[in-house]
């Protein structure tokens, strides 16, 4: 083999021709050679362990220079191996360096109720679990040819240098010539799109992205995915000339499997189990699709192209007809265990209250999000009108919305200035709590809503920060978070940035 002479990771050269690394345990030992000499005899070159290790050598030091610079790592699953902590040290790597992992499976373990599961991903398997090895040989030399041809030579040379934060690429194996991608907001009132090129965000600039909305009116997940891809379609006749993205990152406002790609629940829009990834991987073949939570989603858009210019580590929190919020610490995104991490919106901060979209009571979002607010104004106006006073949130009547309580503040409404402050005092002290668990540089506030009430409340939520919080957190700086309306969509798109921690 012509691999064999490298073995160390300074001493290992960039191969010039892509090959495969082989990851199996001792007790399969029989099947992976078999599998490699199976490869080689079709020229599909292959670098395995002790054979292309040189004596007196780093063990471990060759293999992950060898793992760096494969085009695919090939794991051997099998019972063994998933009980190997070699194998799984070799696969955490492999999945650190953003190489495309293959899992050959040879028995009935599913990797996916494995710890493995986190480091695989589930779009890419080759299933050899049925009659002898030997059967599916042929087939797997076919696979793994076609997946070699689909990645470009500048991908394999660049993966090693992703750590670069101005060369965005992505670790998948549809590599894409074009920087092209798109991003999907399902909103709770409307679809958004955009095109950003992933390879040129210093260029970025507002004007940069192209949006195209659509009033969003389905009922079910299944009409939801057709919005859905009515508005791809028309991205790419549209925006990228019929050609394909590089990828499709959809930002969904609910809890999200990131593994599988399905939005879980999504309260706002009454609609469990939407298989996103695998409807739009079925319909664009190739295309890796990432669907997470909207509001991270709009974290990571401020992260790359908003607050995150000036702050490695903040918060943001964004308000709208619910509360969402993202976590961003040493300029990664937090997932969670259950990718449900910074909830802020269930925070407890009463024990009675009227009931929440999760089922509690008490939750913050209950008091905070837009329709809570308009119902104290609601309240307060009656409340007002019975002590024979008048308030100009009466006088709006039915028509009254959160921007009429805005208006009402300019005015100098003084009903209107105590929904502010009684709904400013309970958000900041949801806010103490964040910053007494994350300690962030900063807490950026965005969203619909808030897009209206931040000069109006910032004193409010200042005051029950500085009451609430710890001494060493509570003078945390409150600012406006950049982006908007665009948030979402951008964050999606910016799935694909190199930096992205993603190995779902
Ligand atoms: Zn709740």
């Amino acid at each position: 083999m012509s691999i064999t002479k490298k073995n160390t990771a300074d001493s290992y050269e960039s191969a010039s021709a892509p090959y495969v690394f082989i990851s199996y345990s001792s007790k399969n030992a029989n099947v992976a050679s078999l599998i490699c000499n199976t490869l080689e005899n079709a020229e599909v070159k292959c670098w395995m362990a002790p054979r292309d290790v040189l004596s007196g050598l780093d063990y471990d030091t060759a293999l992950m220079g060898a793992i760096s610079d494969c085009s695919v790592f090939l794991l051997i699953f099998s019972e063994n191996s998933s009980k190997s902590k070699e194998v799984r040290k070799e696969v955490e790597y492999a999945a650190k360096k953003q190489v495309p992992i293959l899992p050959c499976l040879i028995d009935h373990t599913n990797p996916d109720d494995t710890s493995f599961s986190y480091h695989l991903g589930s779009q890419h398997r080759f299933d050899a679990s049925n009659g002898p090895i030997e059967t599916h040989l042929q087939r797997l030399v076919e696979q793994m040819k076609k997946l070699i041809t689909l990645i470009q030579p500048e991908s394999i040379n660049s993966k090693t240098h992703s750590s670069s934060a101005n060369s965005p690429i992505i670790g998948d194996l549809e590599h894409k010539k074009s920087g092209q991608v798109i991003g999907i907001d399902v909103g709770s009132t409307k679809i958004r799109g955009c095109v950003l090129d992933i390879e040129r965000l210093d260029s970025y600039t507002d004007s940069s992205h192209d949006y195209i909305e659509d009033v969003r009116r389905p009922a079910t997940a299944s009409s939801i995915l057709i919005q859905v891809k009515a508005m791809i379609a028309k991205i790419v006749d549209e925006k990228l000339l019929g050609n394909h993205p590089l990828g499709i990152g959809i930002a969904v406002p609910g809890q999200v499997d990131l593994r599988a790609g399905i939005l879980k629940f999504a309260p706002g829009l009454g609609v469990r189990s939407v298989p996103f990834r695998t409807y739009f991987a079925n319909l664009y073949p190739g295309v890796p699709i990432r669907v997470d939570n909207d509001a991270r989603c709009a974290t990571r858009c401020e992260l790359h192209l908003g607050v995150g210019r000036e702050f490695d580590s903040f918060v943001c929190i964004f308000v709208g007809t619910g509360v969402g919020s993202g976590t961003v610490i040493n300029r990664h995104v937090l997932f969670g265990h259950n990718y449900c991490a910074g909830e802020i919106g269930h925070i407890k901060i009463s024990s009675n209250g009227p009931p929440c979209t999760c089922g509690q009571i008490g939750c913050l979002e209950t008091f905070v999000k837009g329709p809570a607010i308009l119902d104290l104004a609601r309240a307060k106006a009656i409340e007002w009108e019975s002590r024979g006073l008048l308030t100009l949130l009466q006088k709006q009547g039915e028509l009254l919305d959160t921007r009429g309580i805005v208006a009402a503040m300019d005015e100098g409404d003084e009903a209107a200035k105590e929904v502010i402050e009684e709904v400013a005092a309970k958000f900041g002290m949801g806010i103490a709590s964040y910053l007494n668990i994350v300690n962030p540089a900063a807490v950026a506030l965005g969203g619909g809503v808030m897009s209206g009430f931040f000069l109006h409340m910032v004193d409010g939520i200042t005051r029950a920060m500085q009451k609430n919080a710890l001494a060493e957190v509570a003078n945390t700086p409150l600012i406006q978070s950049q982006h908007m309306d665009d948030g979402a969509a951008l964050g999606a798109a910016l799935l694909f940035h190199a930096n992205e921690d993603w190995r779902f």
